[in-house]
């Protein structure tokens, strides 16, 4: 069986947002995206304590694609329009896909102001094919007694979660709409992990922190290392502690019109998400 080999490696670009330095890698001054994944932001770490421990990003639209949040410090607050109200800690997932209109908006927990630490996050956004952009939204979480617990038994002290997709017989809780494999890592240094991929797919590894070799390519961190459309295993193996997420995904070959919280095909669409919104179609959520 062919390894998956690394294609390019990204490197970030800061950039601030609400107040706090954000690392990102997708799109990047190289890659417009990595179809279906468009957009990779990585917040964090930070230290924050005491009254320092506290974020709030008030309530804003989303239309066409599935932003999806991967919190590996710290916790998280979302409330939208569909009427959730849900906490997750670290390790945890939530994963919304706004279809045609949702509104959140998002904070640190409670759990996560009471007694501070680090906090960092991944938020990643997944394009939706046409067929699927105007479907109801949803929104689905998962917590660490609720993520499938990859068996590394080289490396009992490392940690890797399936999120959604399928690894061996092991399935992840997430059910997702366009196929993504996706799983997060806590790794100690000189943990090897296999991970099956399909023949032919869009695959790809951010390393948050330490270091990962992918089939003989250092990735450090806030690297993303694209990866080559074909082999149906990926070895990887870190060099350091590392903090790493492993995305695979369908590409979905359509022109990708975006602007701010809305991704559609055509420039029509956009102006057609900011009226909806303006008319309260995707719902209303109180600040
Ligand atoms: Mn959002």
């Amino acid at each position: 069986m062919k390894s998956r080999g690394v294609k390019i490696v990204l490197n970030s670009d800061s950039l601030q947002l609400g107040g706090k330095t954000i690392m990102q890698t997708l799109p990047s001054r190289q890659v417009e995206n990595h179809d279906p994944f468009l957009l990779l932001h990585h917040a964090g770490p930070y230290d924050m304590r005491g009254e320092h421990a506290h974020f709030y990003v008030g309530p804003h639209p989303h239309r066409g694609f599935e932003p999806i949040t991967f919190v590996f410090q710290g916790g998280v607050r979302h409330k939208d329009s569909l009427g959730n109200d849900s906490s997750i800690e670290a390790p945890g997932v939530q994963w919304i896909s706004a279809g045609k209109g949702i509104i959140h908006s998002e904070q640190s927990s409670k759990h996560f102001e009471e007694f501070g630490g680090n906090f960092e996050l991944i938020q990643l956004w997944v394009n939706l094919p046409a067929h699927l952009k105007m479907e109801r939204p949803t929104y689905a979480k998962c917590d660490e007694n609720e993520l499938e617990k990859i068996a590394l038994e080289d490396s009992p002290n490392s940690k890797l979660y399936l999120i959604s997709g399928v690894e061996g017989n092991q399935k992840g809780k997430i059910l997702d709409r366009t196929g993504i494999k996706s799983l997060m890592g806590y790794l100690k240094k000189d943990t090897s992990v296999h991970i099956k991929l399909k023949d032919k797919s869009a695959s790809m590894v951010y390393v948050l922190g330490g270091e990962i070799s992918i089939n003989g390519t250092m990735v450090a961190g806030k690297q993303l290392a694209l990866l080559e459309e074909d082999g149906a295993k990926l070895q990887l193996e870190a060099a350091e502690d590392s903090r790493i997420l492993i995305l695979e995904g369908n590409p979905i070959h359509e022109k990708v019109v975006s602007w701010g919280p809305y991704v559609m095909n055509t420039q029509r669409e956009i102006l057609e998400a900011m009226k909806d919104y303006n008319e309260g179609k995707m719902g209303f959520l109180a600040s």
